[in-house]
């Protein structure tokens, strides 16, 4: 890695010095079973991903240990969700394994870039389609790169937690319907118009997607309600992205002892709650996001006091002490390497 400080660039902008790649063609995959410094990728001006948008990632973080070591969260989901991905854009899926173990290759080879928490290595499993076809607009690639591209990663929030602003979009769509749960670059750039309107007009931090009123999650992260008693958030269906983040956090609260409830969200229950009760966003990147206030229809709203509330500080508390290996990993999500 570049000498760079992680705490002090912006998140994914330093890469590490070594990276695992595969050439596919169809559902086989040739990986030499060795990193290889990272480099540029030559590719036809014809290439699929670039015209026809083949392309999705997986996100997901190694952690520093106590023993010095560094561990992988729930590397196995994420090897999933990744599938699930390749699936639905019709490249050749790898098998489950190759994935796994490019991933662990890559962050074996760079494991002196991890930063110690609360940064981490963040890993950026890609998958392309690489046919050179302009006419293969409604066909698709079957010759692919699959590589897997390491970051070095600082605190999210440096400077400490700042609770976000979310502008309410109630009209345009984060995605198509069919594409919600896949992890494709097409997603981003479609959420990008009323982003960059919402930070534009209303001074706000990111999107809350709830289109017909009905609120399933921001641009890139889920979407929680909490109190002293419950947590809240909604049911898993094919329009949103299905967050291990997520996953974990239910998994954590119902330890702790909150209901969990998996429902349908509207507008108006939102801004009700928001009266006494939390908000928070969840994601590999920002891990627990809490929410200080909302805009809807023009208007703002404060978020309780505005400040991260404490169930929203002991749910992250309860993951990142996983994350670290300060607190014992009883579901086996750390995967030392
Ligand atoms: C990646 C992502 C999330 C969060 O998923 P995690 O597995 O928790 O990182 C949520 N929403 C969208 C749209 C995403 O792309």
């Amino acid at each position: 890695m570049a000498s760079r400080d992680p705490f002090s660039e912006p998140f994914g902008t330093l890469f590490s010095e070594n990276f695992t790649i595969a050439v596919g063609d169809g559902d086989d995959y040739s990986y030499g079973g060795s990193v290889e410094p990272l480099r540029d990728l030559v590719l036809s001006p014809a290439t699929h991903a670039l015209h026809y948008g083949s392309t999705c990632f997986e996100g997901l973080k190694a952690h520093r240990q106590p023993d010095g070591g560094v561990a992988i969260f729930r590397l196995d989901d994420h090897v999933a969700r990744f599938r699930q991905s390749i699936a639905k854009l019709y490249l050749g899926v790898p098998d489950a394994e190759l994935i796994r173990q490019m991933v662990i290759d890559a962050v074996a080879s760079n494991v002196a870039d991890c930063p110690d928490a609360p940064g981490s290595l963040y890993i950026r499993p890609t998958l392309i389609g690489t046919e050179p076809n302009i006419g293969a607009a409604a066909t698709p690639s079957k010759s692919t790169l699959l590589y897997i591209l390491n970051s070095p990663v600082g605190d999210y929030f440096a400077g400490g937690i700042r609770p976000l602003t979310l502008l309410i979009e109630s009209s345009t769509p984060r995605t198509t319907p069919q594409f919600g749960m896949v992890k494709s670059g097409a997603n981003y750039v479609m959420a990008l118009g009323v982003t960059l309107d919402a930070k534009r007009d209303h001074v706000a931090d990111q999107v809350l997607f709830a289109t017909d009123g009905d609120i399933t999650e921001t641009g890139a992260s889920n979407f929680f309600l909490v109190d002293d008693k419950t947590l809240i958030t909604r049911n898993l269906d094919e329009s949103f992205l299905h967050g291990v983040t997520r996953a974990s956090l239910l998994t954590l609260a119902n330890e702790l002892g909150y209901a969990i409830e998996e429902r349908s969200i509207s507008v108006e229950e939102l801004l009700a709650w928001s009266e006494s009760g939390e908000v928070f966003l969840s994601g590999t990147a920002a891990v627990v996001a809490p929410v200080g206030s909302l805009i809807a229809d023009g208007h703002k709203v404060q978020v309780g006091d505005g400040q991260p509330g404490p169930n929203t500080l002991k749910l992250r508390e309860a993951l990142t002490s996983i994350h670290a290996g300060t607190s014992d990993d009883t579901h086996g999500w750390m995967l030392p390497v």
